[in-house]
């Protein structure tokens, strides 16, 4: 009998606010023995290209994606899209309105922490986010390493940059149901990533989820760190009564997220069938 396939559908490179560059990523996704990989940085395809010319290079399937940052009732929900067309106007758009939003919060971040004491400069967080097309908060968490005001990404998150904390600002996300329609429309397949994530602000209830369906969401991904086990199999219950997509995946960030391995989650052979037979990927 043939082993199954190994397969980890949510990573990030240098292009967002992983360690690896997407070539990188691909070959270390070969070498811990998985089959198929997705790159899924967020808000933005700029790794793609590079990470398929190091896939073809080391004979692993590479799956199209990107993570978007999204907005429904308030809370932040970050939506997975595999596949869609790189070059479908009104995405891109859209994505330009987000990665803009990043760019934007940054001084207003950084003023914050030198109102708090800190001697850190934009500059500081460019040299540490080099590669980087979406700029965010780890690279913040970075740059305050570097300059040894906090130890590790955790401890700036913690104390300066979540939520309620005092480096926090607020940036534009996408409308998750206008989103999850304009994925469609560009061809790919639309996933919730971590829906009930020890981060995520928001409670997607099972209504909620139907709703978003009927708006053309394909699948939740419910194997992921941030859920534990309980949450686990209560989301897969209500995936599997509503005939969603079930995936697992790393969210893989390199060194940017301790725990968080390739392939420490992975997606079942037939569920991600059925999300390539959804993008129209004959594989
Ligand atoms: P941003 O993209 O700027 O909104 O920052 C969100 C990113 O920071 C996500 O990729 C998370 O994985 C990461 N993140 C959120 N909370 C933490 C934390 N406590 N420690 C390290 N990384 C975090
Ligand atoms: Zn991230
Ligand atoms: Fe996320
Ligand atoms: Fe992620």
């Amino acid at each position: 009998m043939t082993e199954p396939l190994r397969i980890d559908l949510h990573t990030h490179s240098d292009r967002s606010d992983g360690t690896d560059s997407p070539a990188e990523l691909v070959r270390k996704a070969h070498a811990s023995g998985l089959d198929v990989v997705a790159l899924t940085d967020h808000d933005s395809m700029a790794g793609w290209e590079e990470a398929e010319r190091a896939a073809a290079d080391v004979g692993i399937t590479l799956v199209r994606g990107l993570e978007i940052s999204c907005e429904h009732e308030g809370s932040s929900v970050h939506l997975l899209a595999y596949e869609p067309d790189p070059q479908y106007a009104r995405l891109l758009a859209e994505l330009e309105r987000v990665l803009a939003g990043r760019n934007g919060r940054l001084p207003r971040t950084i003023e914050r922490l030198r109102a708090l004491g800190m001697t850190i400069s934009v500059e500081d967080v460019h040299a540490v986010a080099e590669d980087a097309v979406a700029t965010g908060r780890p690279h913040v968490a970075d740059a305050l390493v570097a300059r040894g005001y906090v130890a590790n990404r955790d401890e700036a998150f913690d104390r300066f940059l979540k939520a309620g904390r005092p480096a926090y600002v607020h940036r534009y996300a996408a409308d998750l149901t206008a989103m999850i329609e304009l994925v469609v429309e560009a061809g790919g397949v639309a996933v919730i990533a971590h829906p009930w994530g020890r981060r995520a602000g928001s409670a997607l209830d099972r209504d909620a989820i139907a709703d978003l369906q009927a708006a053309g969401l394909s699948g939740v991904e419910v194997d992921h760190n941030d859920h534990p086990e309980p949450v686990r199999e209560e989301l897969r219950a209500i995936a599997r009564d509503l005939d969603l997509i079930v995936t697992g995946s790393s969210d893989y960030h390199g060194t940017g997220k301790i725990d968080f391995e390739l392939g420490c989650n992975t997606t079942a052979p037939e569920e991600y069938a059925r999300l390539m037979s959804a993008a129209g990927v004959g594989r």
